[in-house]
């Protein structure tokens, strides 16, 4: 099967010449399914492949990878900086691959520019920052340059569209947004939570920007991967970014989710891409998803109250009061009543619920 995606894959970071090269030719080779030693040092790999004839089902449209890294502690590894434009122009004189490359300020944009960078990526840490984003889409006004916009941290679909729309009002034909997922206060088995219903509201809003995930921010190990790959092209996504090293136990930063170049490959192989929702599966998807927040809320309410009713029992046991007061059941239907919906259905759904909970609160009590 011809797999028609946008497929970036590369490291998490640059680090070294030998890093660079070793994960781009683990890529390459598992991507035609052949090992290409060069006969010579002059000889490139992207021209044995012409010559081989090799048809791979799928094609790298990105080689990725950090030069200044984003890193929470000032300690951590922050990129190797300008030198690894070096060790990427031969990548992409060997490999043939397109690069992409995370800037935070114009003045990585400026370097990106002066090296030829074919794409480049606004990170999480950025998409927050409206002002930043600005600066950075002014200085790329009308380049023929992809620019990818991650999602912002915090799971706020404004700030993400927002910055999308800066980049096409300067001109930049190529937009494509990326899903890495959420810092979230709830506690959840993935690095940064998927919170798929906000991606998939922004495909409707933003319908002509392609989404693309990146299952390794959103995982941060690998066994995760294939579910959020499957599950991203079950919605519909565009394409996919993983972060993948030649050695992921050596890697100077996210260690736990850098794939092998083999790894990734049979990954991509396991998914089922033909699945495809349309608008409807999206639409439907994001009002259960309210719906299905709601029912949480319902359901803890319900319970709470159940408890409060214990306490009355108790009050009114120690008391010798009765269970049944007329008057205070009039004060509950009150409250129910004036956030009812103008509807006779509602108003007998109300009725028949009402009489329901008083009942079992009464049963609870007695
Ligand atoms: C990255 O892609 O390596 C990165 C730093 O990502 P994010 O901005 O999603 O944290
Ligand atoms: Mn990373």
């Amino acid at each position: 099967m011809n797999i028609s995606k946008i497929i970036i894959a590369g490291p998490c970071a640059a680090e070294s010449k030998e890093q660079l090269f070793e994960t781009a030719k683990g890529i390459f080779n598992t991507v035609y399914q052949n090992e290409y030693e060069p006969q010579n040092p002059n000889q490139k790999i992207s021209d044995l492949k012409k010559t081989t004839g090799v048809v791979s089902s799928w094609n790298l449209d990105f080689f990725r990878c950090g030069i200044w890294k984003p890193r929470t502690n000032p300690k951590d590894f922050q990129g190797v900086g300008n030198i690894a434009f070096k060790w990427l122009k031969e990548i992409k004189e060997q490999f043939g691959f397109k690069i992409c490359v995370e800037v935070a300020s114009v003045e990585h944009v400026k370097f990106c520019l002066e090296n030829n960078i074919d794409a480049i990526w606004i990170g999480a840490r950025t998409t927050v920052n409206p002002f930043l984003v600005q600066t950075i889409a002014d200085s790329v006004q009308n380049l023929p340059l992809t620019v990818l916009v991650k999602n912002p941290i915090n799971p706020d679909i404004n700030l993400w569209t927002g910055a999308i729309q800066r980049f096409k009002n300067v001109g930049i034909r190529n937009v494509i947004a990326i899903h890495r997922g959420f810092s979230v206060e709830h506690e959840n088995v993935y690095r940064y939570a998927p919170c798929w219903e906000i991606p998939i509201a922004m495909k409707l809003k933003l319908s002509n920007i392609p989404i693309i995930c990146d299952i390794s921010h959103i995982a941060g190990n690998v066994p995760l991967q294939q579910t959020i790959a499957q599950t991203a092209m079950n919605y519909g996504f565009e394409g996919l970014m993983a972060e993948v090293h030649n050695a992921p136990e050596t890697a100077l930063s996210d260690r736990q989710q850098q794939l092998l170049p083999s790894q990734f490959v049979h990954l991509l192989q396991s998914i089922n891409f033909a699945v495809q929702k349309n608008d409807a599966d999206h639409a439907l998807f994001i009002q259960r998803n309210l719906i299905k927040n709601i029912d949480i809320q319902i359901s803890k309410l319900l319970s709470k109250r159940m408890e409060v009713v214990d306490e009355i029992a108790t009050i009114k046991n120690k008391n010798a009061l009765p269970a049944l007061q007329p008057e205070q059941w009039k004060k509950v239907v009150t409250i129910y009543e004036k956030n009812a919906l103008e509807d006779e259905n509602y108003k007998q759904f109300l009725e028949d619920f009402l009489l329901l909970l008083h009942k079992s609160s009464l049963k609870r009590q007695r």
